[in-house]
């Protein structure tokens, strides 16, 4: 099989969950199924077998799913090895290569501790494909649930040197909503001005804005962005101190986030 074959699409779950269903032919893997039914549906539909599960983190929304995906297909369930364990067989860890069952693409796992102590991501580089989970957002980040923000700050560091096409699949629509706190943070970055109209078009005719690519995240991405002068400018305004690093700036911004 090779990369020609393989796509990628979202099925639609609870209000603003994606999950993601890599294809390749008759079989599919999917990445955090929260909800069994409309995966299973999905792949009836389709005439698919479900070979794999990738799991990114053990919130519900994204394993809810997996024992009736489980029942009814006889998939491997590759996730976490510090979480998650009560749903995974198959525990993978920072650096990690392999090929899910069903593909003969590579995923490689990078930690990404910070929104939950365990979070993992699956970069697939023959795809150019990004599967973060709740890690980074479209225009923003995952909240900090178990981790700290220099967890969650080098982490997104790490995410940020993957290669500027590489699309990122992440698990919320949450886009909209981000870049209206965005654009507060950063008012003067004409990149984001374009995008949060892009995005405000798109939300408005019910379309999805996800997945976008590391490169947009970078350019208009304000927790990618904590070097900037005005994000930097921000933080100092909102604290009325000094920031002495990119992580301090990074753990302000997303403090405000909090309470947006
Ligand atoms: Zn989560």
């Amino acid at each position: 099989m090779n990369t020609n074959t393989c796509t990628i699409s979202a099925i639609n779950g609870f209000t603003d969950n994606y999950f993601w269903k890599i294809s390749a032919g008759s079989q599919a893997v999917i990445v955090d199924p929260g909800d069994a039914k409309p995966l299973i549906a999905d792949l009836i539909q389709h005439q698919q077998t479900l070979t794999a599960i990738l799991i990114t983190h053990h919130h519900a929304d994204h394993i809810g799913g997996v024992n009736g995906l489980k029942d009814k297909y006889p998939c491997i369930v590759y996730g976490p090895s510090k979480e998650a364990q009560n749903v995974v067989e198959h525990s993978v860890t920072e650096h990690d290569r392999f090929q899910p069952q069903g593909l003969s693409e590579t995923a490689e796992i990078i930690e990404v501790p910070g929104h939950t102590a365990g979070h993992i991501s699956y970069y697939f580089p023959q795809l150019k494909a990004l599967f973060c989970g709740d890690t980074l957002f479209a225009g923003g980040c995952g909240r900090i649930f178990e981790g700290t923000a220099a967890q969650m700050f080098h982490s997104l560091q790490k995410l940020a040197r993957l290669p500027v096409d590489t699309r990122v699949y992440c698990a919320h629509e949450y886009t909209l909503s981000n870049l209206r706190f965005a654009i507060t943070v950063e008012p003067h970055n004409k990149a984001l001005q374009q995008r949060l109209k892009s995005v405000e078009k798109a939300r408005a005719n019910n379309q999805p804005t996800v997945p976008s690519t590391l490169g947009e995240e970078l350019a208009t991405n304000p927790f990618l962005r904590v070097n900037q002068t005005e994000i930097r400018q921000t933080a100092e305004a909102a604290t009325g101190y000094m920031m002495h690093s990119d992580e301090e700036t990074f753990a302000v911004i997303r403090k405000m986030k909090d309470s947006f």
